[in-house]
């Protein structure tokens, strides 16, 4: 069996057995997200032949190679990297999904810029949940202006939330520290909905080492790299 067959089958085992664990309802469905950042397009094939459709993508100038490339295949493609303005066209024409909206300029762009013939861009708001100082995302705080802002534009459905916490230390309270964090953003997630009235159904949340605590936290796009693809080049 190949590497990746063998990657493949293991994170769904991961992502079965972490869901039985949680209690969550049978159709309270997870997403894997395949991130393919760095990793040839070769890979996304072979991944797509055993059945993977969502892939996620960083670097808008790779991405946008490989999404030529694979053009003939139906696939959803995810932008999850930070976005500069200059970017926003490509992202709003060649994506499904567009997971690191940080700012509401950036949502204005993609909103004007996703073509006419296309579905609304489903969007995630990233959300800076372990308040670091160099990490972007909207606070706690910032994120209820980012919702009035944003909610008006009718080329963008806002879908939920995505963070990347805080990489806690290996531990016996690693677990519940990821937890944690995860929880802060199923629980913002409820509020914002409550207090806007709004059906945001997503939680992009868990990557490679942190997707079990994610997902017994309600996560419903998992996204994962290294442990499906091996480690990146540079
Ligand atoms: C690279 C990346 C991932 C995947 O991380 P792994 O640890 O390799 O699984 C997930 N989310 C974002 C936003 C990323 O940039």
């Amino acid at each position: 069996m190949t590497n990746i067959r063998k990657q493949f089958i293991h994170i769904n085992q991961r992502i079965e057995q972490a869901f039985k664990l949680s209690g969550r309802p049978p159709d309270n469905n997870i997403t894997l997200l395949a991130v393919s950042k760095r990793h040839p397009y070769d890979k996304i094939q072979s991944l797509y032949d055993l059945g993977q459709r969502h892939f996620g993508e960083s670097y808008l100038q790779e991405a946008l190679q490989k999404i030529e490339l694979l053009s003939h295949l139906d696939i959803v493609w995810h932008f999850i990297g930070p976005i500069q303005s200059n970017k926003t066209r490509e992202i709003a024409r060649h994506f499904q999904w567009v997971h690191s909206v940080d700012r509401i300029k950036i949502a204005q762009r993609l909103n004007s810029q996703r073509p006419s013939e296309l579905p609304p861009l489903n969007i995630c708001l990233q959300v800076n949940i372990s308040q670091e100082i160099q990490k972007s995302g909207f606070s706690n705080i910032a994120i209820h202006n980012a919702i009035k802002g944003i909610l008006p534009l009718p080329n963008l459905i806002i879908r939920g939330l995505m963070a990347i916490p805080e990489q806690v230390p290996d531990s016996s309270e690693q677990f519940m520290l990821q937890r944690t964090a995860f929880q802060q953003l199923r629980l913002l997630m409820q509020q914002l909905n409550q207090e806007y009235g709004l059906n945001m159904d997503t939680l992009s949340m868990g990557m490679s080492s942190d997707l079990e605590a994610a997902i017994a936290e309600g996560a419903t796009i998992v996204r994962i790299g290294t442990a499906l693809f091996g480690s990146r080049e540079n």
